[in-house]
């Protein structure tokens, strides 16, 4: 055990300012620890209600505060398991619990504050604006591109505004739940903090890999621990392994259920859009034989209202090399710059043409084939099926082009078009390839 232990010493080394930062969170004037759910701030949150001034915090817990930022698609298992075996601890010793949530679309809506108590029992299982929320009013899926995004907006975003709102003018430290083998996310998180707040890093600096801390936890409470994440994460490598997830959707096939939805309104919208890029959801559940969840999801289907979509994409050509070496500004629009080859920018309108019971809304779509002049296209890229009129037809890894349809979807899907779409698409349709 011992040895282990001093082997993973060499296998996760400790960035060097990682050693500094205790001395500068414990002279903050607010400690707080955000508390993801998951294995790692669960089994801190545990060490330092043991022993707080070992972690800089004040023996009565006055200076110190847990905060959880809800997401809204937690597993109900992590729910469960936080609320039995570590709430208790938190409201027999008086500590502050706080769970807040984003309020709207834009940051300018603001945080919502679900609860803030000394005596917390229960998780919010929701708060008015959830990320499933805005991905079903968008019709899109968490897009695997560009790393957890959805945590920067959802998680990040609303904790930091929580800290700013609450402690105006405090010196506020961060106590991250990040273990040993996370090293790169705390470099990465403290550039990002560029000072604002006194961050510490305890599981990193006492050598807390990821298998440490789940032994932990799991003495500790007798639970093994499951992984705090939303059911719909596209990095089911990443944030559960795939036997794992498809475990726990069969535990829990109303989930499973609303993330079919999800994903069959947006491949309805881009037929490109599959959970895991090349695979869809629907597939691996159907092949996990998934019966209860296939079934709920063709009731959700049944029971919705329906519309059709008329859905427009211009898609930019991109710069080629000799543009770009040739220092011409990022939006040159000079001939002979843009390769078709290259993905450039996207602009995509999306626009309700009607509503109605899916049987109304199909009669709708077979009207537009008939007055376009178009066939009925059942598409079985999604093996439920998306039934469509294509009028101008993009092929793939094509850009400096345009495609248009009318298409079958769940209704819901907000109307949304960038102010400069129509001078873009106008642009491409014409003469193609700059955006
Ligand atoms: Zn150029």
């Amino acid at each position: 055990m011992e040895e282990a232990e001093t082997l993973q010493l060499f296998n996760a080394p400790t960035p060097d300012w990682l050693r500094n930062t205790f001395d500068a969170f414990r002279h903050a004037d607010i400690k707080t620890l955000n508390h993801g759910l998951g294995v790692d701030s669960t089994g801190l949150t545990h060490m330092i209600l043991d022993e707080p001034e070992r972690f800089g915090v004040a023996p009565d817990f006055s200076d110190f505060v847990v905060v959880t930022a809800i997401l809204g698609d937690e597993f109900e298992d992590t729910n469960q398991d936080t609320e039995n075996h570590l709430y208790g601890r938190l409201r027999s010793l008086g500590v502050r619990t706080v769970q807040v949530s984003r309020r709207g679309p834009e940051r300018g809506d603001g945080i919502a504050v679900l609860s803030d108590t000394r005596s917390p029992t229960r998780v919010q299982r929701r708060g008015p604006y959830t990320l499933r929320d805005e991905l079903l009013i968008n019709g899109t899926i968490p897009t695997a591109a560009g790393g957890h995004r959805c945590s920067m907006n959802h998680k990040a975003w609303t904790l930091d505004t929580f800290a700013r709102q609450a402690f105006p003018g405090a010196r506020v430290g961060k106590l991250i739940g990040y273990n040993a083998d996370e090293a790169r996310r705390a470099t990465k998180s403290e550039k990002n903090n560029k000072g604002a707040f006194a961050m510490d890093y305890p599981l990193i600096r006492e050598n807390f890999d990821r298998a440490r801390i789940a032994r932990y936890v799991t003495d500790r409470t007798g639970v093994a621990w499951g992984k705090s994440y939303c059911s719909f994460c596209p990095f089911s490598g990443v944030c559960a392994s795939r036997p794992a997830h498809l475990a726990r959707l069969r535990r829990y096939p109303q989930v499973a259920a609303q993330d079919l939805l999800l994903e069959y309104r947006a491949m309805a919208l881009n037929p490109r859009s599959k959970l895991y890029v090349t695979e869809t959801l629907y597939k691996r559940v159907s092949d996990d034989q998934q019966v209860q969840a296939l079934g709920e999801f063709e009731a959700l289907l049944e029971q919705s209202d329906w519309a059709v979509y008329h859905v427009r994409r211009a898609y930019g050509a991109g710069r080629r090399e000799s543009c770009q070496r040739g220092g011409h500004p990022k939006d040159c629009k000079r001939t002979g710059c843009h390769d078709a080859s290259v993905k450039g920018a996207v602009d995509r309108s999306v626009e309700t043409v009607a509503t109605g019971s899916r049987h109304v809304a199909l009669q709708r779509l077979k009207a537009l084939a008939a007055e376009h002049g178009r066939p009925l296209q059942h598409d079985v890229a999604h093996p439920v099926g998306l039934d469509r009129v294509t009028l101008r037809y993009r092929p793939d890894k094509v850009y400096g082009t345009v495609e248009e349809f009318y298409v079958l979807a769940p209704a819901g899907i907000k109307d949304k078009e960038k102010e400069r779409f129509p001078s873009t698409w106008g642009r491409i349709a014409e003469q193609g390839l700059i955006a």
